[in-house]
């Protein structure tokens, strides 16, 4: 299997320069000089980058020898974030009682100065803000579908379908939480079957696929999926698969050009955006990383774009063998260059 790891170190140690809490919980970091681990957002000092060790959960960190951090305190990063959530659906409940920062830690049982430092923590914005834009989205949503002033007022109180609040809930990462709960309470059927590109695996919940990936051998395949969805129950039953499975045959086989298989993957709102765009690409196309980079608005994230193309959970359905370098030339993939080539010269072949 073949992975970018340094461009995904990169991404991780950008994550520790800008203490983006969106990764709190995703990774931990150790610094080798101190003995001490962290999440990405602690205030402490920045360490060197040579310095830093990385890991994917506390546990590791510590079995590592490295000390819990008393500033962010890294064990509790699972309960802060079930905290803001608790804290934002008092918000949401409250209709129009709640009308200042105090109001609304009292409702929520904490101190104002904890629900402050949670709130910009996770959203980057006051609690007064947050209660601000909260009613004036609420109102604005309320005025747009033409409701009477007053019936507007009155409703403007809190809106449970403010803006703001979706907004909170992608910056605050339901998927760190996910990743850090490894499908806990999650069903998901899995089968391995062999295609054109070799062995190949395909798990998915009833919502959609969270992984379809290739390898040489069956085995790997499943450390693979059982690292990834270490607390999910994982059934082996090809049955609820064998449509789509039959779709993917299908692709390889150049006779199906747009793979209808319902996701459902997790991620951060970057990468979520750049999958996104890579599910745009025409069969038969393709696109260069900073050229993608350019289309979803960040201009200078072609690393970060390699990055997320490289942690792609789902190969074809979220075609990332459509990237590729600058030059024209075929990069790497995670799945290995082999397999991009054939893919490409497939759909090269078969588009018209
Ligand atoms: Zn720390």
């Amino acid at each position: 299997m073949e992975q970018i790891v340094p461009i995904d170190e990169d991404d991780i140690w950008n994550a520790i320069v800008a203490r983006n809490a969106e990764y709190d919980g995703v990774f931990y970091y150790g610094v080798i000089t101190t003995g001490i681990y962290c999440v990405p957002s602690c205030p402490s000092k920045r360490p060197s980058r040579s310095s830093v060790r990385i890991f994917g959960n506390n546990e590791d960190a510590q079995a590592a020898g490295f000390r819990a951090c008393k500033r962010c305190k890294p064990d509790e990063i699972v309960e802060r974030m079930q905290k803001i959530h608790e804290v934002m659906s008092v918000l949401e409940r409250s209709q129009n009682e709640i009308l200042s920062p105090s109001q609304w830690a009292a409702s929520a049982g904490l101190s104002l100065d904890t629900l402050r430092k949670l709130t910009i923590a996770y959203a980057g914005l006051s609690p007064r803000d947050i209660i601000h834009h909260q009613k004036m989205n609420a109102f604005k949503l309320s005025i747009k579908n033409g409701n009477e002033i007053s019936a507007s007022q009155y409703d403007a109180g809190f809106g449970s379908s403010s803006r703001l609040y979706e907004k909170a809930s992608t910056l605050l990462g339901m998927t760190p939480r996910q990743y850090k709960e490894k499908g806990k309470n999650v069903r998901i059927h899995y089968a391995i079957f062999e295609t054109k590109l070799g062995m190949a695996i395909i798990a998915g919940t009833e919502k959609g696929i969270c992984s379809l990936q290739f390898d040489d051998s069956s085995d790997t395949l499943f450390d693979l999926l059982q690292k990834e969805f270490s607390k999910a129950e994982l059934v082996n039953d090809s049955e609820p698969l064998s449509g789509w499975m039959k779709m993917l045959n299908d692709y390889l086989d150049g006779n199906c050009k747009k793979l209808s298989i319902p996701l459902d993957v997790h991620t951060t709102a970057f990468r979520a955006k750049v999958w996104e765009a890579i599910r745009r690409i025409p069969y038969g196309e393709t696109r260069s990383y900073s050229r993608l980079a350019k289309e979803i608005g960040e201009p200078k994230a072609a690393r970060a774009v390699a990055a997320a193309c490289a942690a792609n959970p789902v190969a074809l359905v979220t075609p990332c063998h459509r990237v590729i370098h600058e030059d024209g030339k075929t990069s790497g993939y995670r799945w290995g260059i082999k397999r991009k080539k054939i893919l490409l010269s497939m759909e090269k072949e078969n588009a018209e």
